[in-house]
């Protein structure tokens, strides 16, 4: 079997702004979530691509020998030119699967697979969150056990107004009482699409061992299942025989 290609896309905005970002995360988020990645899938060809590069990173070329995408963006996401956003939602509908992390459910790729806001409620306040493994048979949930815990985060609240999720790995809880629907999944076309809520840029959830172990699974989880042919003429065009004719 060929090596699983994954490209960690991160915005890259943050670690440059708050200092505080950059002392977690001194190569950028990112490469955090590569590392964690190569961690745990030895055989995986990881690199990552930033909104800075040309076409944001992810050319034609690039993406067409991608077969798994992490998205991390928050405060760039209108950076995000559209050309790339079609370019990367065809490519899911191919077969390219694509994990989406924390605030990138606001990004132009996400919201178009969705097709609907991906609104949710926030707040940020050092909450404990505890995630609920509600699907324990589900290969993202591989490894772990019935919860784990990350010590501070950012809140995220329903409603999370997305379609409703085909399968739903993970609930969270936090501390001032809300919910979230923290871990979905969707298919898109051939592609496969996995929400994994952590990962606000001030905590150092991405060095999580936990929180790792779930991207890994994730990015196993979403490679791509088969082809998506072109729709176009019948395969059968050919051979259609000529209408029969009443004689004259
Ligand atoms: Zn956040």
């Amino acid at each position: 079997m060929s090596s699983l290609r994954v490209v960690v896309w991160g915005e890259n905005v943050h670690e440059h702004k708050n200092p505080k970002v950059g002392a977690i995360y001194p190569k950028g988020m990112h490469a955090a979530i590569a590392e964690g990645i190569r961690e745990r899938i030895p055989g995986a060809i990881v690199a990552t691509a930033t909104l800075q590069e040309p076409e944001h990173g992810l050319s034609e070329e690039r993406l067409a020998k991608t077969d798994v995408l992490t998205w991390w963006g928050h405060l760039a996401h209108d950076q995000v030119s559209d050309a790339v956003a079609d370019r990367v939602q065809r490519r899911v509908l191919e077969g390219m699967g694509l994990i989406v992390l924390h605030s990138a459910h606001y990004s132009k790729v996400f919201r178009r697979l969705m097709g609907t806001t991906c609104s949710l409620h926030w707040r940020e306040a050092d909450d404990k969150e505890r995630l609920w493994v509600c699907n324990p048979g589900h290969p993202i949930a591989s490894g772990l056990g019935p919860q784990f815990e990350l010590p501070a985060e950012e809140m995220y609240g329903e409603p999370f107004l997305v379609p409703p999720p085909e399968e739903q790995v993970f609930i969270s809880w936090f501390e001032g009482g809300e919910v979230f629907r923290s871990g979905c999944t969707w298919r898109r076309g051939n592609g496969r699409i996995f929400y994994f809520r952590p990962g606000h840029e001030t905590y150092p959830t991405y060095h999580n061992v936990t929180v790792r172990q779930v991207i890994a699974n994730a990015v196993r989880w979403a490679a791509p299942q088969g082809h998506w042919p072109e729709v176009g003429k019948s395969p059968n065009a050919r051979v259609h025989p000529e209408p029969i004719r009443p004689k004259p």
